[in-house]
């Protein structure tokens, strides 16, 4: 039958899954595998045993804003702590910024702390406490909870019935489907959140979307996906593609045999076989991070009990690591020398702390290189010892002394720590 105007055509059927059966054994399969296999986390533990909703939502969702480009076994402590220090909504909406920051600190992308918190005071000043109940209104209502996590709180903490697409999600469907146009496509990432809200089990949709995220975490992994052991092995057409080859010897570039298919490889880049199921998914290149260069100074005192004590001062409330401690920075132009690049660090600390700073008198210590999601930054680092006292300009920025227990019980930045 014709399809009304407007309406995209559906995928070719290879790329779908279409028959009831399959999907009903696809979820038994899987989550017969994923009650066997799971992880213990303490999320799960929580969401589990905790009898209120909106505790249960709140548990859930801090675990996936933390979770978000961070690793299970970098987070667990961090939650542990978290959950210690603000077990609800209401403790955390009271807590400040600069705790927030501290406790987040070493787990990146600070923002996410920060919007975590703002939200929470929202959902106590403006919702009475009350969680929104559906993944639609998480997401409109609650900021910085997007389309990924909106679904994961309502499916794990309420049982709504709906699907999940994140990275370990879109790795496995789209193995499971042959799906190797540009993953990271809006038109690809649809099809994506399509295919998930009709897979993810009716009567278990949290357990089903943690097992198929625990698939992609645990056994179809990046590079070298565990097949023999995977639980939906039989459902999946990359396999049955790298054992047997192409279902029907077509002679054209055409992967599923449908002329200009929007979900097989471009023809440029078509299925090499030396890849196997890794051939999927794929991505459009990925632009290069941005190089950057940073002098910064560690200024070192005596404190009053004879122990050496360094400043730091808080980067501004916006931008890149906002909010958070460091030593006096300055960002460098590209492919200045040594010795301009020592001169402006010491006109820089000369300005703002009114000390009559040398460049001859900073020694350089060595560079720490830092990658940041899309900047490549290379601190260049100097000490200077100080005799005397030093006061900054409260009106430039906000800066402290302190010892090096205080400074890594600071909100300083990974990147620092290293410095
Ligand atoms: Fe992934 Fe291999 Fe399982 Fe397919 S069979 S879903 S490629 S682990």
């Amino acid at each position: 039958a014709a399809l009304p105007a407007g309406t995209p055509a559906p995928p070719p059927a290879p790329h779908l899954f279409s028959d009831p059966s399959e999907i009903g054994a696809l979820r038994r399969n899987l989550l017969a595998w994923y009650d066997g296999c799971k992880r213990d986390l303490p999320w799960r533990t929580l969401a589990a045993a905790e009898t209120d909703a909106d505790r249960r939502a709140y548990a859930v969702w801090v675990s996936e804003i933390m979770l978000q480009q961070t690793q299970v076994a970098t987070v667990i402590d961090y939650y542990n702590r978290w959950m210690q220090k603000w077990p609800t909504l209401q403790a955390l909406a009271q807590a400040s910024l600069e705790e927030v920051n501290e406790l987040w600190a070493g787990l990146g992308y600070y923002s996410r702390g920060k919007r975590l918190q703002e939200a929470a005071k929202k959902v106590v000043s403006e919702l009475a406490g009350r969680m929104p109940r559906t993944a639609e209104d998480l997401q409109k209502l609650l900021p910085g909870v997007g389309r990924y996590t909106a679904g994961a709180i309502a499916s794990i903490s309420y049982g709504q019935a709906t699907g999940v697409v994140d990275g370990n999600v879109i790795r496995v469907l789209c193995r499971l489907r042959c799906i190797g146009a540009d993953s990271s496509s809006p038109a690809v990432i649809d099809r994506l959140w399509d295919m998930a809200n009709a897979l993810v089990d009716r009567s278990r949709p949290g357990d089903f979307n943690q097992a198929l995220m625990e698939l992609g975490a645990t056994v179809c992994v990046p590079k070298a996906p565990l097949c023999g052991e995977c639980p939906v092995k039989q459902h999946c057409r990359a396999r049955r593609r790298k054992l047997f080859g192409k279902p029907t010897p077509v002679p054209d570039v055409e992967d599923c045999g449908v002329g200009g298919c929007p979900l097989c490889p471009p023809a440029t880049e078509p299925w090499d076989s030396s890849l196997g199921v890794t051939n999927f998914p794929r991505k459009a290149a990925k632009k290069q991070p941005r190089v950057a260069r940073t002098a910064t100074c560690v200024l070192e005192r005596r404190g009053c009990h004879g122990a050496p004590e360094y400043l730091i001062v808080q980067r501004p409330s916006s931008g890149l690591l906002a909010g958070l401690w460091e030593f006096p920075s300055l960002p460098l132009d590209q492919g200045l020398q040594e010795e301009k690049q020592r001169e402006a660090l010491a006109d820089h600390l000369r300005a703002w702390t009114g000390w009559p700073v040398v460049a001859g008198g900073l020694r350089f210590v060595g560079e720490v290189v830092h990658i940041f999601s899309h900047i490549h930054q290379t601190y260049v680092v100097y000490s200077l010892p100080l005799d005397g006292d030093v006061t900054l300009d409260p009106a430039l920025s906000p800066s402290r002394w302190v010892t090096e227990e205080e400074f890594h019980a600071s909100a300083v930045s990974t990147a620092m720590k290293k410095v």
